[in-house]
């Protein structure tokens, strides 16, 4: 399979609610959609890359420069026969891994559909639904956080996530567990403690968790680590993991019993792959985690935690919970803490064209790389 057309769509998507996170408050999403040609066929991927530098190193922007200076003419003319074969011929570019993986996870919809497979079959995924649990944002006050809590415990929601920083966390914490006392309940801090702060959070199995996570900057694995050994609860780690090496690593210093996979932040789903075995060999329990994304990203999501190491609840709640109006048919919908895991090739849902028009920014870029 040759490429023949890429375009890449620039979208400003409201959110239906504010997402305050320890870096910060999201009241949208601007991204970019991917869409890859070969022939009549059409694929999509989604850059989960956001506006400014703070969650990792990427930047929307900049993913669109390294997309379109260096990833796009590494794939012009190349006969594809693996989808592996993406993450091979992008390999000489360093880092970048938001901008790979929205070209690579287009490039696999493609041959996915080439194949008649659903995505989630062609990565090797098992379950015919997956397990899901919700993020909840830093709220303004503890009181509406708990009203949050259980609207989503009545929505079936498998496990609560509390986002977490200094100053936001022990009394919201208390609060909620004291109110929910059986609920799977984690936290995650994305980065928002330092050293100072490792003995109050060793003493946080109180609060029960199904663990911690990424409470430390993401390369201070040996503080996780010290972390892990003076508590019961699991430590996880998301920001500190951007592919299977470091999966190595975790697991030989005893960093986390836990990784957040999150297939842009290690560079697609090849990477993805690779990360599961070291997952299996060493014991890692996996859950795949969410950058707001729309069904697109959420789709990938789905057919990603439908492969067995994924054995924790993830954070891809219901495309309504995000968007009045998704990019995809049918949306996401979440039913009793479940998604099914849709059977169609490809995606396994619909993405509407007409949907990407009506959130341009402006016309869509176009590259043509063979006839
Ligand atoms: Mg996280």
């Amino acid at each position: 399979m040759k490429l023949t057309e890429v375009r890449i769509h620039r979208l400003h998507m409201p959110l239906r609610f504010r997402f305050e996170t320890s870096f910060g408050v999201e009241t949208h999403r601007r991204l970019d959609i991917v869409e890859v040609r070969a022939g009549e066929r059409v694929g999509y991927g989604e850059c989960v890359a956001m506006e400014a530098p703070v969650y990792n190193e990427e930047t929307l922007d900049g993913a669109r420069a390294v997309l379109v200076q260096h990833l796009l003419p590494r794939l012009a003319g190349a006969e594809l026969r693996e989808p592996e074969d993406v993450a091979r011929l992008l390999a000489p570019v360093h880092g970048n891994r938001m901008a790979k993986s929205a070209l690579e996870c287009a490039v696999w919809d493609l041959m996915a559909q080439e194949r008649g497979l659903p995505l989630a079959r062609l990565l090797g995924g098992t379950k015919e639904s997956v397990e899901v649990g919700v993020s909840l944002g830093i709220e303004p006050d503890v009181d509406t956080l708990l009203s949050q809590v259980e609207r989503h415990v009545g929505q079936g929601y498998r496990r609560i996530k509390l986002k977490v920083k200094p100053g936001w966390d022990e009394v919201p914490l208390g609060e909620v567990r004291a109110a929910f006392p059986d609920i799977a309940l984690t936290v995650d801090a994305n980065t928002a403690y330092r050293a100072d702060d490792l003995g109050r959070l060793a003493t946080w199995d109180r609060f029960r968790l199904d663990y911690i996570e990424q409470p430390f900057p993401e390369d201070e694995l040996l503080l996780h680590a010290e972390l892990a050994r003076r508590m019961e609860t699991a430590v996880c780690l998301d920001e500190s993991v951007h592919g299977a090496a470091d999966a190595r690593l975790v697991a030989h210093l005893g960093a986390a019993r836990v990784i957040n996979v999150k297939v842009g932040r290690v560079g697609g789903l090849a990477e993805t792959l690779r990360l599961c075995e070291v997952a299996r060999e060493h014991g890692i329990a996996l859950w795949c985690g969410g950058m707001l994304e729309t069904g697109v990203g959420r789709a990938v999501n789905v057919a990603v935690a439908s492969r067995p190491e994924f054995t924790m609840p993830g954070d891809t709640a219901g495309s309504e919970r995000y968007w009045d109006l998704d990019l995809i048919e049918p949306p996401v919908v979440v039913t009793d803490g479940r998604i099914p895991v849709p059977a169609a090739s490809g995606l396994g849902y619909k993405v509407v064209p007409e949907r990407l028009r009506r959130y341009a920014v402006e016309p869509p870029w176009v590259g043509h790389l063979a006839d």
